[in-house]
């Protein structure tokens, strides 16, 4: 029972530190993901934020640009046009004012001026002279439309510049257009490898069709490239992607992959000639420091989730140890290793309810001397030898434990008694073979106690029932001086219930009144009438039952108590004929039952002689009956008693005799004014055949008549019985023909209200 509510515990306690690592796991895992996602959009937001910047710092150096542009080119009017010198000198000195590194006009007859920072200023110049981007533009602007060019080398200033072109009206007309080369500070910024992201990412600079404008020399793709989706490191749906999202001039975030490395990037458009800004983030600088913080976080929980397992687990064994130590100290006994009582009597519930069999309980002779005499180790070695044996011993489905001290329990599936007994001697035999004590001269002894549960037809016995019953048998086994096996006898036990019941509670029944005056009549066969009554006790129990003198005289002769029943019944006798007296009744004879003991006790006279002063009553109203025994230990002794009693008048009558070892000898040495023959004599001589009987019976009435001594024939049942003691000259009948006693109320009722005051019998 322990056993399964500890499992059935450690399991519940084991689901909830399941469910516990689960929500945390999963809270822990959504806490990493948030943090992830969270620092992936700080991330890209802040690559927006710098990829925006760089668009805006590049967007104002163009707008600035054009401005300067065109602003000058609202100077160039037919004045300058026509005069060549000073077209150049004009293109000089805005030149040196706006910082460009080249200044152009061209007219739309394909002749300009060239004014490059540094050199000299070429007049009459054909577009031929200027690069291949720069001529670009200014044709464009020729043709109306305000321009910048692509990167180019300049050939004038050997940098990478960007030309810008717008169209120089006169009126509506276009006649020329004015143009410039200049350097964006940004892209020197890119190219030198100046990063974004705080030192964890880096940009290039692409037109609309993904080719490198500006490619920084932070990038992490060492190879060659002219376009990101040379080489294999845009996988293909991202390309499409990117592809896609650069014709519509979109945002796009991707990723590529280089060395095994992921890593994202962003595309954001420029808004001027279809360029983006390509901005690659590498995991370090500023992103590196949050994936540091989210590893912390990361290494944190992990940490902690392995501690929370590595504790899961030590507590669940810490609890699994202590719950079976628990369980070893509810089930188990320290000292054999036998399982106890207590689990005992679980398995036994067990046994018994799924079918028959029988306890044994077993237990040494003499146990406590044995600690005594070979100490405490020698003794406990005993037990547990016991233990091993009982494990030899039981067969499949049977189980054993060890109570206390010495005491072993055995539940064996067998209930023929036989071979219980077979089984549990060669088992005790064993342990006494075995036992060292047994090799010294002490006679080692088991004593054995058995309960069947189904025995001979008797109901079948629950599992309390045969615990109840094996110990009355084990005590019943006790003080052989050899191994003994006893088994447990319903009936047996009965009565010895019953002189448990006796023994405890006679005092107090003393006490209570709980003896009962009863009376037999005896009639005086000569006259047919009432002659005198025996007086016969009753123990009637507070529970209403009442219980016979056979079952509780016997005992208090062992005891000694029947000196203190037998005064309280002389007490009671007296009463009744003192009562009788009183109420003007005419008092018959009442015969008491005395003991032995009480018979020789040293006041007994004296207290016969108070008795009869207390009560007032003739002494010759009282017939003490004695048993035969008495007068075969001392026949001398008894007839001084007797001599006294009866010179205070008592009369004495031998009581039972023909039962024990009556003789016609004893009959004559002792002065007895009665003899009552024992019902024996009359059962054996209703047997027509024992005529022997008849005649002792006979002899011995008329022998006693010729001693002077009456004679009583107890137990006449039927009116042939009467016939023959009426015969043989008996003086009294007593029996269950006349009457059986009756309660001292009866007896008043019945027999002493006559009007004469003498009871006729019919
Ligand atoms: P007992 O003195 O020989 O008493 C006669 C017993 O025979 C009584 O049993 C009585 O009920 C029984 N009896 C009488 N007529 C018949 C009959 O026709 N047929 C049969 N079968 N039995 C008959 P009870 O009352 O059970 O007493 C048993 C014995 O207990 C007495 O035998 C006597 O020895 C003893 N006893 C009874 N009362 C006392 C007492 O107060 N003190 C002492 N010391 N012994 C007592
Ligand atoms: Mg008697
Ligand atoms: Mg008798």
């Amino acid at each position: 029972m322990i056993e399964e509510k500890l499992r059935r515990q450690m399991q519940k306690l084991m689901i909830y530190v399941f469910c516990f690592v689960i929500v945390f796991v999963i809270c822990g895992g959504a806490v990493l993901v948030y943090l992830h996602n969270t620092n992936n959009k700080n991330i890209k937001e802040q690559v927006i934020v710098e990829a925006g910047e760089y668009k805006t710092r590049i967007l104002k150096q163009f707008e600035k640009d054009f401005q300067t542009l065109s602003t000058l080119s609202a100077f160039i009017d037919s004045h300058y046009i026509s005069d060549e010198a000073l077209l150049a000198e004009r293109l000089e000195q805005a030149n040196r004012d706006n910082n460009f590194l080249t200044m152009v006009y061209f007219g739309q007859d394909g002749r300009g001026v060239i004014s490059t920072t540094g050199n000299e200023t070429i007049t009459g110049a054909g577009f031929s002279e200027l690069s291949q981007e720069g001529m670009k533009v200014v044709k464009k602007a020729l043709a109306g439309t305000a321009s910048v060019s692509r990167l180019f080398e300049s050939e004038f200033s050997g940098q990478r510049v960007f030309a810008y072109a717008v169209p120089v009206y006169d009126g509506d007309e276009i006649v020329g257009a004015l143009a410039a080369s200049d350097h964006i500070a940004i892209f020197s910024d890119i190219v030198s490898g100046n990063t974004v992201l705080g030192g964890g990412g880096y940009i290039h600079i692409l037109d609309s069709e993904g080719d490198f404008l500006v490619r920084s020399s932070k990038t992490v793709v060492q190879e060659e490239l002219s376009s990101i989706f040379d080489g294999p490191y845009l996988s293909e749906s991202s390309s499409e992607e990117v592809k896609n999202a650069m014709q519509r001039q979109e945002r796009i975030f991707s990723s590529f992959t280089y060395d095994g490395e992921t890593y994202p990037f962003l595309l954001e458009p420029v808004d001027i000639n279809g360029w983006y800004i390509f901005c690659v983030d590498t995991g370090e600088g500023l992103s590196a420091n949050s994936s540091v913080s989210i590893m912390v976080v990361q290494i944190t929980f992990f940490g902690i989730l392995l501690l929370v397992i590595f504790m899961m687990f030590r507590g669940y064994r810490l609890l699994r140890n202590y719950n079976r130590d628990l369980i070893s100290m509810a089930y188990f006994d320290s000292l054999t290793g036998a399982e106890n009582m207590s689990r005992f009597r679980q398995r036994l519930e067990k046994a018994i309810g799924n079918g028959e069999g029988s306890v044994a309980a077993i237990s040494i002779r003499q146990y406590i001397f044995l600690n005594e005499i070979f100490g405490r180790e020698k003794t406990n070695q005993l037990l547990c030898q016991i233990k091993e044996e009982a494990d030899r011993h039981i067969g499949k489905g049977e189980f054993f434990c060890r109570d206390t001290d010495d005491r072993f329990f055995l539940f064996l599936k067998e209930t023929d008694r036989k071979i219980l007994r077979t089984r549990l001697e060669a088992f005790m035999d064993e342990i006494v073979q075995n036992a060292e004590i047994s090799r010294t001269d002490y006679q080692l002894a088991i004593y054995c106690g058995v309960a069947v549960s189904s025995d001979g037809g008797s109901p079948e016995k629950t599992a309390d029932n045969l615990m109840e019953s094996v110990p009355f048998a084990l005590e019943r086994a006790k003080g052989s001086h050899s191994n003994n096996i006893w088994f447990f006898d319903t009936e047996l036990h009965k009565i010895e219930e019953l002189e448990n019941y006796i023994e405890s509670h006679m005092h107090q029944a003393l006490r209570d009144g709980e003896f009962k005056l009863f009376l037999q009549p005896q009639k005086n066969l000569k006259t047919g009438m009432l002659g005198s009554a025996e007086a016969l006790v009753r123990w009637q129990t507070e529970g209403g039952k009442s219980i016979f003198p056979d079952r509780f005289i016997p005992m208090f002769e062992r005891n000694g108590f029947c000196v203190n029943l037998d005064r309280y019944m002389l007490e009671q006798v007296f009463r009744q004929i003192r009562s009788w007296t009183d109420r003007g009744i005419k008092p018959i004879p009442v015969s008491v039952n005395q003991s032995k003991l009480l018979f020789f006790e040293p006041d007994y006279v004296q207290t016969l002689t108070e008795l009869v002063r207390k009560y007032n009553v003739p002494a010759n109203l009282i017939t003490l009956e004695i048993l035969e025994g008495l007068a075969l230990e001392n026949a001398d002794e008894l007839n001084i008693k007797i001599d006294q009693l009866q010179s205070l008048g008592f009369r004495i009558s031998l009581d039972d005799f023909g039962s024990g070892y009556s003789s016609l000898n004893t009959l004559g040495k002792l002065k007895i004014d009665e003899l009552k023959l024992d019902r024996d004599f009359l059962l054996s001589a209703s047997d027509s055949k024992q005529g022997r009987v008849k005649l002792i019976m006979e002899q011995t009435v008329r022998l006693a008549g010729q001693l002077g001594i009456s004679t009583v024939a107890e137990g006449v049942e039927t009116t042939e019985d009467e016939e023959f003691i009426k015969s043989i000259g008996c003086d009294v009948g007593q029996g269950y023909l006349y009457d059986r006693p009756v309660s001292a109320a009866d007896f008043d009722k019945k027999y002493m209200q006559s009007a004469d005051g003498n009871y006729r019998f019919n």
